[in-house]
């Protein structure tokens, strides 16, 4: 599933090709995949300009200025791209003025777009009950520190894919976190240290970073804006590494499942 990093990256591409740009025509091939009917959709969307694109979480938020918003999430295996043909796997086509073309695709179709009025997105959003934006100015140490102290009991690496917790972290960075540093995953957060909570900060932050600009992980069916792959995936550390060397220590890494997600860590250096 696209993580924080991936869907960060379709959002600044996303600004940097439909941003106040006029959406000339709206085609809803499949009216499931949206919360109201395709003859709604096309009223409230098309004709509209893109005033942003915002993201929390995992959603994107694109703000129209007919006074609504769309609000995407990709889920597995959603994509949105920028200038091709759609396939029999697209739900909704936006075209912008110079035919140029935004898809809404999705092969498994477990995603969703919902169309709502902007001034109803802050309630929405609310109802999600997700935690702090890892990458934000406003997520401190001390603010990860407090959160974990109330999560006392709960294993680390779950922990940190828990969108009430904090919001876009999911199985592979969670896992990249866990070993950068050098943290079993089965750990529970009262038993970290000082040290290790301020590397486990540092790790999410750095990693995630990083990640977005090499335009995010292409595993499964990610691609970002353009269809193309992101490129971080040969930056990851132990994601999906299982029963090769561990890339510090020579260890051969070890997979386990935590809250029914495979998870792959060092037995030697994540203590
Ligand atoms: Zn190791």
């Amino acid at each position: 599933m696209p993580e924080l990093p991936e869907v960060e990256t379709i959002r600044l591409q996303l600004e940097d090709k439909i941003k106040n740009k006029r959406i000339a025509k709206v085609e809803v091939l499949q009216p499931r995949m949206i919360n109201v009917s395709a003859k709604e959709f096309v009223k409230r969307v098309e004709k509209s300009k893109v005033k942003g694109i915002r993201r929390r979480a995992k959603l994107l938020i694109i703000d129209l200025s007919s006074g609504y918003s769309l609000i995407i999430h990709l889920k597995l295996t959603g994509n949105l791209i920028y200038n091709q043909e759609s396939d029999k796997y697209t739900n909704v086509v936006f075209e912008f003025s110079g035919r140029k073309k935004l898809l809404y695709k999705d092969i498994r179709k477990f995603g969703y777009m919902k169309l709502i009025k902007t001034s109803e997105v802050p309630t929405f959003l609310d109802k999600q009950g997700f935690g702090p934006e890892p990458l934000d100015k406003s997520f401190t140490l001390e603010k990860f520190k407090e959160i974990l102290f109330k999560k006392k009991r709960s294993k680390i690496k779950p922990l940190l894919m828990d969108q009430s917790f904090l919001a876009g972290v999911g199985n592979i960075y969670a896992q990249e976190a866990c070993f950068y540093a050098k943290i079993n995953p089965k750990r529970t957060a009262g038993s970290l240290t000082n040290k290790e909570i301020k590397d486990l900060y540092e790790g999410l932050r750095k990693i995630m970073a990083a990640s977005i600009k090499f335009r995010g992980s292409s595993v499964d069916t990610y691609v970002d804006l353009f269809g193309k792959e992101g490129q971080f995936v040969p930056r990851l550390k132990i994601y999906r590494r299982s029963g090769k060397k561990c890339l510090r220590c020579k260890a051969k890494l070890k997979t386990i499942k935590l809250a029914g997600r495979g998870t792959t860590f060092c037995p030697k250096c994540q203590k």
